[in-house]
């Protein structure tokens, strides 16, 4: 089988309060102006703690507070490059505006000639993709746990008119206290009514994203959806043993879905109702929204307002022992971390990323 792949983006078959600067007005801004605010200098760079397609994160520590954070540096060459111009202002812009408990926050973002720069909370207990591979999968109240904190998240970015679009065990991340923080917004997007661009990843993509089809906040809820059974069966509904792409989204259309016995009655209801490519049927898109999945009988005993103040105690904590404990992270090949010096070298594509 297949893991998921990385993240595709064309038509291919394939914290704890704010890192105050000292030069600057910092903390609690009611306007959450977030640009400019910061330069690297006002950190200390500690490790790598995932690469993306596009750049990698660093764990950083505030030479002001002492605080521990983590930041995203983008090439702006190499998401020019990779036709990434608009979904990387999206994901600042994005960012910008949300605050919610189970969704990274972005304390601020800078940019020098060569790179863009995004500051958030550093999120300390590893990736659930992580922890999901170690357990093979997961009993059915964990996988109910987390399933609702992200459909809360969800929920709250399509009540304000965002569709994520990336929605997977990697970039679902553990707090320390074992609750779930989404990151990375690179596909994130202010969406009012339909968009067709393709991108996610493939494991993940919703039939009428798949077949080119306009779309819109639907095909998180189908994401959800795959998300949940991969849980509870620790592999995707859809996958092709060679990954082969194609194969794959010719099963993504076909929508045909194999449900391990062990699967509960009512796990198996909700996911029905999520993986259908029939969007006049699909949980989370019609006139009820969100409501049809909060209140559908798997999800009976969630109290949905403790769930919200973080009062659920989490299935699982993980071994963090010290602020700014990296130990749940793969270790990756350090980078030079001279080329973020480059002051004067020529800002080529900095017009490009206005707000950064
Ligand atoms: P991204 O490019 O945003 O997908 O990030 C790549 C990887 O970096 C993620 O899969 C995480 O492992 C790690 N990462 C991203 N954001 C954070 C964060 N705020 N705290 C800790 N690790 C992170």
């Amino acid at each position: 089988m297949m893991a998921s792949g990385g993240s595709i983006t064309s038509v291919t078959p394939s914290g704890t309060g704010a890192p105050t600067p000292a030069s600057s007005n910092a903390g609690g801004t009611a306007t959450r102006k977030l640009s400019g605010r910061y330069a690297l200098n006002d950190f200390s760079i500690e490790r790598t703690l995932g690469t993306g397609s596009f750049g990698r994160v660093h764990l950083v520590r505030s030479r002001h507070n002492l605080r521990f954070y983590a930041v995203k540096v983008l090439r702006k060459e190499q998401v020019v490059r990779m036709k990434q111009v608009e979904h990387t202002n999206s994901e600042r812009a994005v960012l910008e505006v949300v605050r919610h408990p189970f969704l990274v926050n972005l304390w601020g973002t800078f940019a020098d000639p060569t790179f863009l720069y995004m500051v958030m909370d550093f999120v300390p207990g590893g990736e659930l993709f992580t922890l999901l591979r170690k357990s093979q999968r997961f009993p059915h109240p964990v996988a109910k746990f987390y399933a609702a904190e992200v459909a809360l998240a969800i929920d709250y970015l399509h009540q304000n008119g965002f569709v994520y679009r990336d929605l997977k065990p990697e970039n679902i991340l553990l707090s320390a206290d074992g609750h779930l923080k989404i990151t990375d917004f690179g596909f994130a997007k202010y969406v009012p009514d339909v968009t067709w661009t393709l991108c996610g990843t493939p494991d993940y993509l919703a039939p009428e994203i798949v077949s080119s089809k306009g779309y819109n906040k639907s095909v998180d809820w189908w994401a959800l959806g795959v998300l949940l059974f991969e849980m509870l069966a620790g592999h995707p509904p859809f996958f092709t043993e060679d990954g082969n792409p194609i194969k794959l989204y010719e099963k993504i259309i076909a929508c045909k879905v194999r449900y391990p016995p062990y699967f509960e009655a009512a796990a198996k209801d909700l996911l029905k109702n999520l993986l259908t490519a029939d969007l006049t049927k699909r949980f989370g898109n019609l006139h009820r929204g969100a409501q049809d999945i909060f209140g559908h009988m798997w999800f009976d005993e969630v109290d949905w307002d403790r769930l919200y103040r973080r009062e659920i105690p989490a299935p699982y904590l993980p071994t963090v022992t010290a602020d700014g404990d990296a130990s749940q992270f793969e270790r990756y090949p350090e980078n030079d971390l001279a080329e973020y010096q480059m002051h004067e070298a020529p800002d080529v594509f900095g017009h490009l990323f206005p707000e950064f």
